[in-house]
């Protein structure tokens, strides 16, 4: 667990593996992406507020979720995840949502190289969400399953980012490096990783980011 501070108190962050996050602020249990396959639900709190980037069997998974959910978690997620989940507040990218003081926008998150067999992206433009949750002007971004894409230059100032790197999914190591150069985060998790080699990373940083795992 990583603490850092924000004008609207502390975050604690706990990096559950793939894609999944414990965010607990306020004495709010915010999971991201929750997954099975890498972490025992049963064990983990309730959660207080669940957002999802997209669809997929890795990021939007029952299993993982009936253990978590209760009648009063709100469901912050894509488009597409929202229209099998009537409970859910849906958002299209440039959308925000208020939980509280926090403020949640969903931002692009898709593949421009990395395409299937058929020649479709395995992320098409549109459909799979990032967010940036801004805790009182602290500004976290949760990059999704994105590769580098134009709208990282228009983020604007980053603390904190999550950004995924495996292929063919999302970002190989040298594309990650890229996208962090233009993100430009304070503070930065890789995570979405089959494997990582954190020094060799952390020598590839630009000046100012911190990598964090
Ligand atoms: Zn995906
Ligand atoms: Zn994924």
């Amino acid at each position: 667990m990583k603490k850092f501070n924000t004008p609207l108190g502390e975050i604690d962050i706990t990096l559950l593996g793939h894609a999944s996050l414990l965010i607990k602020w306020q004495g709010k249990n915010i999971f991201v992406d929750p997954y099975s396959n890498v972490a025992d639900y049963s064990l983990q709190p309730k959660a207080d507020l669940i957002l999802l980037t997209h669809h997929h069997y890795d990021h939007m998974d029952e299993e993982a979720l009936k253990h978590i959910v209760t009648d009063k978690t709100v469901f912050v997620t894509s488009l597409t995840c929202a229209q099998s989940m009537k409970e859910a507040n849906g958002l299209a990218q440039g959308e925000s949502f208020k939980y509280g003081e926090l403020n949640i926008k969903a931002v692009y998150a898709y593949n421009i190289q990395n395409k299937r067999e058929d020649g479709l992206p395995f992320h098409p433009r549109g459909e799979g969400n990032g967010y940036i949750l801004d805790f009182g002007g602290y500004r976290v971004y949760i990059a999704g399953d994105t590769e580098i894409i134009p709208e990282m230059k228009d983020l604007g100032e980053i603390d904190l980012a999550f950004m995924p790197k495996n292929l063919p999914y999302t970002m190989s190591d040298q594309m990650f490096i890229e996208a962090v150069k233009v993100v430009k985060p304070k503070n930065l998790f890789a995570y979405h990783y089959f494997e990582i080699d954190v020094e060799a990373l952390k020598k590839s940083m630009p000046q100012g980011v911190t990598i964090q795992n």
